[in-house]
């Protein structure tokens, strides 16, 4: 019943389209109706820079200190369109920047007659922030708190001509009358801006307005009565209220591209290429007009052009050929790359620019954690059917923030160190004060190094060569990294290779460190055995301290403590001979406190022990467990059976799949039996 099938369909469409917004969005009325509306929400004539302000702040923000500093993370920045998808991670602190030039622009206070210029090197995330901007003026623009409004010009057979400019309808009203009606719509203070008006007519609409007023002898309410209000929706696609300009080569810049170009075929209609209506407005300035103009690579502008940008930012004008300046009410917002912009530093564009913009740098990341949840996003988006091992996305994240990292001074810290500092975590003897001198000093810092770029193309690349994987492990991706370095076209030389790969073979060791030590917990994660080890080393310290003999469970006979006991525990953990005692004396203090307050001591209340006992405990099991025998492959059924349960518990604790936890057990084992069975403490 193929007809019964569609009208399902179209009844599934109809249950889906929403009509009210759709008609919300059409709406269209009189002069008058707009005056109404402005009368009760002045916030629907904001400027471009009060708009984009208020978008930011209306999805809401979190604060939180970091190095003593109060923070503030914009939730916007989360990406709420696309579920994410363009989220810009570990810049807070120079986003927080950017909206307060932003709250300062809106208010008028001077950023709104500058180029906002987002700086950084490749691949920072200068054009996610730009997109998010842009994203976001969209959807604001179809809300109710973000409406907004233009108009079109009705002659008296019913012809529409709409501002090819979307200009804001109050701009219609006559000099003369601005005052007063300003005064009455600004009366309430119901916004934080009052409306202002700013900048005459687009010249169509000067133009029209002069025709109009001479046949309605100058009566204003006639006038009125030819004007269509309309709701205005942003769109990039359709070319309204948001424009992109990306500098071609530099011999092929034509400034028709920025302010418009004049249309042949209606010179013959209206006569003269000076009439405004034989103008095609469509350059990027004038189809950003009331949202967002992104100038991408800004500083390869034709210096020719370079007078219309600072022109537009200053005065909120651009020329377009044969016509006076034109009024434009838009965010000018610029991005360049680091080397660009070094490139040009002493240059005298960069002098005329350089009081007419307001940077904000946007480097790199340079928290681990920051970094390694692009490339989650990225798994996620791309929906990775494999699994991905432990440690994967950490240690690929882990190279590319000490790439950018400047080598610590402090020969005390190392470079991990000094990245896992960045990442909030502790490092006995560095103090927050010590992490806030470290970047400080640190000028460079994410300016250089490796971009998530590269990490991503990589991390394809992996994905493509390994086709049907079950499991993605750290070494298909580092291996990736490594031989991609030699085709890098960014990197400056053989040197920078070479300490690139020298930082692989740094994480790869501190991957094997982490690996090692989860199969060693994961070897002594008996907890019974945990407690009768403990148990045991305690009652030989309290004999040890108290002076005491302990009783043989199994003889009943009274003995010295087992000094090989203590120690073999205590040694694990790096107590020497000397401090013994000390460090005993301590322990049984604070077990007689908690004795005293009715409390049982659990190995699990100090952490130094619980690491001790765990070690000790691996270090017994190691030989019974034969993980070593894993490298010769053959193994007995005994000892697998005792590998499985290991296996078991790297599955059910540590996030690792079936094939990963055999690897992991396989490359620990081949650790070990290279003999290199060091633990870490
Ligand atoms: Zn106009
Ligand atoms: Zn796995």
């Amino acid at each position: 019943m193929p007809a019964a099938s569609v009208s399902g369909l179209l009844g599934m469409i109809a249950a889906h389209q929403d009509l009210g917004q759709y008609q919300e969005l059409l709406w269209e009325g009189g002069f008058g109706d707009y005056l109404d509306i402005v009368r009760q929400d002045p916030g629907v004539a904001r400027n471009a820079y009060q708009r984009l302000y208020d978008l930011v702040v209306s999805y809401g923000h979190e604060d939180y200190t970091e190095y003593k500093k109060s923070i503030r993370r914009y939730t916007f920045f989360d990406d709420p369109f696309e579920q994410g998808s363009d989220a810009v991670f570990g810049l807070d602190v120079h986003l927080m920047k950017l909206v307060r030039v932003l709250h300062a622009a809106a208010l008028g206070y001077g950023p709104e007659r500058r180029v906002i210029l987002l700086h950084g090197p490749v691949g920072s995330s200068k054009s996610t922030i730009a997109r998010l901007f842009k994203k976001g003026l969209e959807a604001y623009s179809r809300s109710e708190k973000g409406r907004l409004y233009s108009f079109v010009w009705v002659d008296a057979n019913g012809k529409e001509t709409p501002c090819p400019m979307n200009e804001e309808p109050l701009k219609l009203l006559p000099e003369s009358t601005r005052p007063a009606v300003l005064n009455e719509i600004n009366g309430g203070s119901r916004t934080p801006y009052p409306v202002r008006l700013e900048g005459d007519l687009c010249p169509v609409c000067r133009h029209l307005y002069r025709e109009v007023m001479r046949e309605v002898h100058g009566d204003f309410l006639e006038l009125a009565k030819r004007i269509k209000v309309r709701r205005l929706v942003l769109s990039e696609r359709d070319r309204i209220g948001i424009g992109t300009f990306q500098p071609k080569d530099e011999k092929n810049q034509d400034s028709t591209e920025l302010t418009g170009d004049i249309n042949y075929r209606l010179i013959a209609e209206y006569g003269s290429d000076s009439d405004p209506r034989a103008f095609n407005f469509d350059g990027e300035f004038n189809v950003a007009n009331r949202g967002l103009i992104e100038f991408i690579e800004v500083l390869k502008l034709d210096v020719a052009f370079l007078y219309d940008l600072l022109g537009a930012s200053q005065e909120h004008r651009v020329k377009p050929k044969k016509f006076a300046q034109t009024h434009i009410d838009e965010v000018i917002l610029g991005h360049t790359n680091e080397p660009e912009f070094r490139r040009l530093q002493n240059n005298e564009y960069m002098e005329a620019l350089r009081d007419r913009t307001i940077k904000i740098d946007v480097p790199y990341i340079t928290r681990p954690s920051q970094e390694a949840r692009i490339y989650q996003k990225d798994f996620n988006r791309r929906k990775v059917a494999a699994h991905i091992a432990p440690h994967t996305i950490e240690t690929a994240a882990l190279w590319a923030v000490l790439t950018r990292l400047e080598e610590p001074s402090n020969h005390k810290l190392s470079l991990i160190q000094k990245a896992r500092l960045y990442d909030g975590r502790a490092i006995p003897g560095f103090t927050e004060d010590h992490v806030k001198e470290l970047r400080k000093t640190a000028k460079r810092e994410g300016l250089e190094g490796i971009s998530p770029r590269y990490i991503q193309d990589k991390i394809s690349n992996a994905l493509v060569r390994n086709p049907g994987v079950t499991c993605m492990n750290p070494f298909m991706i580092l291996n990736e990294l490594d031989s991609g370095l030699d085709q890098h076209s960014l990197l400056s030389g053989d040197e920078q290779k070479e300490r690139f790969r020298e930082l692989l073979g740094v994480v790869k060791q501190e991957y094997e460190d982490q690996v090692k030590n989860e199969v060693q917990k994961a070897i002594s994660a008996d907890e019974g055995a945990l407690r009768r080890l403990s148990g045991n080393y305690i009652d030989n310290l309290r004999a040890y301290v108290l002076k005491e003999k302990v009783r043989n469970a199994f003889t009943g006979a009274a003995e010295e403590p087992n000094e090989r006991l203590l120690r073999s525990i205590e040694e694990k953990i790096d107590i020497p001979e000397g401090r013994k005692d000390d460090f005993r004396r301590e322990l049984m203090n604070y077990i007689a406190g908690l004795a005293l307050d009715g409390k049982t001591f659990d190995y699990t209340m100090n952490e130094r022990l619980h690491r001790a006992l765990e070690l000790k405990l691996f270090e017994d099991s190691k030989d019974s467990i034969k993980l070593t025998s894993l490298v010769t492959q053959v193994v007995d059924a005994e000892t697998q059976a005792k590998i499985n349960i290991v296996k078991q518990r790297l599955i059910d604790h540590y996030g690792y799949c079936e094939t990963c936890s055999s690897d992991v057990l396989q490359y620990v084992a081949s650790i070990f039996a290279r003999g290199d069975a060091s633990p870490r403490k």
